[in-house]
């Protein structure tokens, strides 16, 4: 009998990028994988690839399997309902994954791969003695950190007791000298609430990673060596496969799970895009989630469009609160009709790839900040919450790709930011990208870091007994 993982990624499109290219890859190599996906989740997969509904060239070696989320069909689903759904969902999922994996037919699974925040899977696996490997589809330094905060708060340095936002955290190797208070994902500012369950999920993922068989992180050597090295004191095993979207590029000869995007492409934008000069665009989008005020979407716009630059803004619907349809004032949508161009979804590695833009300006998503780096495009932060606020950190003072806005969205810092990155400093910070780019690139390359990685992880699957 081959092999035959599970996946089992969160219902929300950054994750659910990841985890389709991990399972494409998976595929590649003749891994059979079972996807399981909320049914809300697979009808936007179906509804947003219309055309080719989500087939695939695998036949019997890929296939969703929609599950129930617990949630009543009409609920919002949106990110101020996270912790609901996944309260939802850990009382939903367990006992179908706890069949799917007793199951004793021939293609019962072999290996189980988890989202990092689906901590049930711990004890069903083990019940059923079918390994498990994590994956934490957001950053390693974001996850290191959620690591060190039983130590900081242990030592008494968490909560913290002043509210000076810009000084340094100590007790956290690989942290210190680099993150400040106002650094550490959003729930860390002022009193931690223990009865907050967004704290409780992190604490609790923090406790099971070392219970699986191994990490799985969407990273490379080059980019995150030190906080790996950290990460692997706690858990050995890790495998480092990233950037996955690039490292599958590299492997796979045409396309075979035709689209991963839960909303509708409008590739209107690409043809804009190639009607401007190189290196002119600056290309502005908050993800698949967060959501803007309407006084920090007007800043935003101000500064861009005060800054001279063109731009390609994606407007997702329910990305502006309380502003949908979004009315802009006259003297901005001139200049949105000269210079810019708006969509409400986008091809987005197709653009970050057009050599029309020169800069991102972002939420710091994990996927949305890799993807700048394998296209060599430098950004300008603005994380809203969670792990935005360590990617954001790294950007700037780390990897210096960019600058971190954080905490501060006015016009004339939106402006001054746009002009240093698309203008003042542009072929300092186009030069440093373009060194991690390469990186980037040699790391899947042959020989390179997550190029090996992928291969012992395909050899480990292969060989896996608990
Ligand atoms: N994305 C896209 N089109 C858009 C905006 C985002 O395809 O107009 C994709 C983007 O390429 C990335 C994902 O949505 O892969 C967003 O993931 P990320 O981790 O950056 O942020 P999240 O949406 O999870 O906050």
């Amino acid at each position: 009998m081959g092999a035959h993982v599970l996946i089992f990624p969160l219902p929300l499109q950054g994750p659910i990028n990841c985890m389709l290219k991990l399972a494409e890859l998976l595929c590649l190599h003749q891994i059979k994988v079972t996807f399981i996906i909320t049914q809300h989740i697979h009808r936007r997969l179906l509804h947003s690839s219309h055309a080719q509904p989500h087939s695939t060239k695998y036949g019997d070696s890929f296939r969703f399997n929609p599950i129930p989320d617990g949630l009543p069909h009409d609920h919002p689903r949106t990110v101020f309902e996270f912790s609901e759904l996944m309260t939802s969902l850990g009382a939903a999922a367990p006992p179908i994954l706890h069949q799917m994996l007793i199951s004793t037919d021939d293609h019962s699974p072999t290996c189980v791969v988890a989202d990092g925040l689906l901590t049930f899977a711990t004890d069903i696996a083990a019940q059923a003695r079918v390994p498990l490997l994590y994956f934490d589809t957001i950053s390693p330094s974001a996850i290191w950190t959620y690591m060190c905060l039983p130590k900081l708060i242990q030592a008494g340095d968490l909560p913290f007791k002043d509210d000076n936002q810009d000084e340094y955290i100590r007790n956290a190797p690989e942290l210190e000298g680099i993150m400040r208070h106002r650094d550490l994902p959003s729930f860390c500012r002022g009193a931690i609430d223990f009865t907050d369950p967004q704290v409780d999920l992190v604490l609790k993922q923090v406790h099971h990673m070392p219970l699986s068989q191994g990490l799985i992180f969407n990273t490379f050597q080059r980019l995150d060596a030190p906080v790996l090295a950290q990460i692997r004191n706690l858990c050995p095993n890790i495998y480092a496969i990233g950037p996955l979207h690039a490292l599958l590029l590299k492997n796979r000869t045409s396309c075979y799970i035709n689209s991963t995007s839960i909303y509708q492409e409008d590739r209107s934008c690409i043809s804009w895009l190639d009607n401007q000069p190189a290196r002119s665009v600056l290309y502005v989008s908050i993800g698949s989630l967060c959501v803007m005020t309407k006084e920090n979407f007007f800043e935003v716009l101000h500064g861009t469009v005060n800054s001279g630059s063109r731009f390609l803004w994606v407007r997702r619907p329910g990305s502006v609160a309380g502003l949908d349809p979004v009315e802009i004032p006259n003297e901005l949508s001139r200049a949105t009709e000269e210079r810019g161009c708006t969509v409400s979804w986008a091809p987005q590695q197709e653009v970050l790839a057009h050599p029309a833009v020169g800069g991102f300006l972002t939420h710091s998503g994990w996927n949305s900040t890799l993807e700048s780096l394998v296209a060599g495009i430098p950004m300008i932060c603005w994380p809203h919450y969670v792990d935005q606020q360590v990617n954001s950190r790294f950007v700037g003072e780390v990897w210096k790709v960019g600058l971190d806005m954080k905490d501060s969205c006015d016009r004339v810092v939106v402006e001054k930011m746009v002009r240093e990155v698309m203008e003042v400093r542009k072929d300092e910070f186009l030069e440093r990208a373009k060194e991690m780019s390469e990186a980037a690139e040699a790391s899947v390359g042959e020989g390179g870091s997550s190029a090996a990685d992928l291969d012992r992880l395909i050899d480990d699957i292969k060989n896996m007994k608990l």
